[in-house]
């Protein structure tokens, strides 16, 4: 069995940018609705699987081996995407804090940061994603061609940048190099250095507002408001 999921919202903040218009937000959201129905559709076929299914795995071909490496695709679909959108319709700059910190420690500076950034997002062909390794204990600029290629165990994304032409041929055509300059101009760091805090372990997911959680030891320190 299986809790089908529902879309995100975009926000509204992300429909009104400067350099990613809200054609290009709005047309790729469809194709987002889209990854969220097939991983529906894909996860119920899997949940009614019969036994000569199951009897009839095979390497080459079958229902099996198929709908597995499809709902790759489609959970990446969502999954990335979710991280997309929820970072878009900001103020750009810099992060700060000990995000910005835990950048400067692993990358040398800011703006190293950025220059791996925009040079991973040109050689991809699909997303680029900064990621926490957990085992390593780094944050790096991992590449992947789809969306369901080259993601690292135990490594968590915090930020998601969507490559493909779709995200933004309607604005700048094939020049990508332009979109990664606006994605970074309307990126908001305070969605990405929530998702920094509750991988690190604030589950409530702090930022300079409180989270407004209640109880002891949700590691917000004096952010919170409680
Ligand atoms: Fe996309």
């Amino acid at each position: 069995m299986f809790t089908p999921v529902e879309s995100m919202k975009l926000r509204e903040e992300s429909l009104k940018m400067d350099g990613i218009s809200e054609k290009t937000m709005t047309e790729h959201y469809k194709l987002y609705e889209g990854y969220v129905k097939k991983y529906n559709e894909i996860m119920q076929k899997l949940s009614e699987l019969k036994d000569e299914d199951y009897a009839a795995a095979n390497q080459t071909y079958s229902l099996v081996r198929e709908l597995k490496i499809e709902l790759t695709f489609a959970v990446g679909g969502v999954k990335n995407h979710e991280i997309y959108f929820g970072h878009l319709g900001g103020q750009g700059g810099r992060p700060d804090g000990d995000l910005l910190q835990q950048i400067v420690e692993d990358f040398g500076s800011y703006e190293n940061w950025e220059k791996d950034l925009k040079a991973t997002a040109v050689g991809a062909r699909g997303w680029v994603w900064l990621a926490w390794d957990h085992d390593y204990g780094y944050l790096f600029n991992y590449l992947g061609d789809s969306q369901n290629t080259f993601p690292v165990w135990n490594a968590t994304p915090i930020l998601a940048l969507d490559t493909y032409e779709h995200a933004y041929f309607i604005d700048y055509g094939s020049a990508r190099a332009k979109y990664v300059e606006a994605f970074l101009k309307n990126l908001d760091w305070k969605a990405v250095q929530k998702s920094w805090g509750i991988l690190l372990g604030d589950e409530c997911g702090c930022d300079d507002e409180g989270c407004g959680c209640e109880g002891e030891g949700c590691g917000c320190g004096g952010k919170c408001m409680h």
